[in-house]
């Protein structure tokens, strides 16, 4: 079968794999869609340090059950997503059912060979049906649950005013889910072009360039009070340290980004506002499923999300131009 493999950073290729065997407890899935995400382009460009190559990425997976025990509720052909985060299920994490935080996770396409192949097997607990969606829709359930996911540490009720910063497909989520918790949202960006997309086409109404004239924006948003939550979905260790500035006193601060660089904060004014700063790292299958209900509902503007789409055997050429256009690429979306 054929595996789109990067051997090493920047060297990208298809290669020819043997099928993988199913052992029991396992569900082998022929792959249909693998959306492309952040983590691809930094695997693609040597930016993931706990990361050995080779690697077949993909992560943000869809497709049919090929082979599954006999017995088990899935049915062969039918349409599922994949849970690519693989629990140890006995560490200290694991038994707190915070299986997304796990100490030994193994993340598929990242820790462990993923999916832009033909064929994968993987335990039967990380495959979700996703009846009624469309494979496009049950490839997004991946990304859009890390932002679920960070909502709901977030807490965010309809009496909050929610900032968002960063406007890529995590940020772009968190802020949908935002306004389906009830919350004010705003959405803010360095890219105008993110922004114009997100509004225009996502819906998101309030959004605004960071730039001089921000802060007043950001002022008039909130009476001048800043936000009751605030979450970061830029990846850039300079916005998370300006991010605790836009904390209203007895707030909360969701990091849902991940940079490798040490974060330092003003302790007087962290202590002032008494914030409450939380990490969100990943998604367990209850934030899947609240995705899939709100795809299924059409209340999630799928057709809106996807900016690009391609054949996977085109992968090692189009890596390169979706990592050049960052900027107009929301989801990008492979099909197999
Ligand atoms: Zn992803
Ligand atoms: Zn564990």
């Amino acid at each position: 079968m054929k595996a789109i493999v990067c051997d090493k950073p920047f060297s990208i290729g298809i290669e020819d794999r043997p099928a993988p065997v199913r052992k029991p407890g396992e569900v082998m899935i022929r792959i249909r869609r693998v959306g492309l995400c952040g983590t691809d382009y930094h695997i693609f460009s040597g930016n993931q340090p706990f990361l050995a190559y080779p690697r077949v990425m993909g992560h943000e997976l869809a497709g049919e059950v090929a082979e599954v025990d006999a017995g088990a509720p899935l049915q062969i052909g039918q349409l599922v997503t994949i849970n690519p985060y693989i629990p140890c299920g006995t560490c200290v994490a694991c038994r707190k059912q915070k299986p997304n935080c796990c100490v030994n996770i193994k993340v598929l396409g990242v820790h462990v060979d993923g999916g832009m192949t033909e064929f994968i097997c993987v335990p039967a607990h990380a495959v979700i049906a996703v009846d009624g969606l469309s494979p496009d829709q049950a490839a997004m359930v991946e990304f859009l649950s890390v932002g679920a996911h960070a909502v709901r540490r977030g807490q965010v009720t309809k009496a909050d005013r929610a900032l968002v910063v960063g406007a890529g497909p995590i940020g772009v989520g968190v802020a949908l889910f935002c306004t389906f918790a009830g919350a004010a949202v705003t959405l803010i960006d360095t890219s105008q072009e993110r922004l114009a997309y997100a509004r225009d086409k996502v819906g998101i109404e309030h959004v605004k360039q960071v730039g001089e004239e921000l802060q007043a924006f950001l002022e008039a948003r909130s009476d001048g009070e800043y936000f009751d939550v605030v979450f970061d979905a830029t990846g850039n260790g300079k916005a998370i340290e300006k991010g605790f500035s836009y904390v209203a006193h007895g707030g909360r601060y969701v990091l849902v980004s991940v940079v490798k660089d040490t974060i330092a904060f003003s302790d007087p004014e962290f202590h002032k506002r008494e914030t409450t700063l939380l990490g969100s790292r990943n998604a367990t299958r209850e934030d899947f499923e609240y995705v899939i209900e709100n795809l299924r509902s059409g209340a999630i503007p799928s057709d809106m999300l996807r900016t690009h789409n391609f054949d996977l055997m085109d992968t090692p050429t189009m890596i390169k131009d979706l990592i050049a256009n960052q900027g107009s690429v929301l989801k990008a979306i492979a099909t197999f």
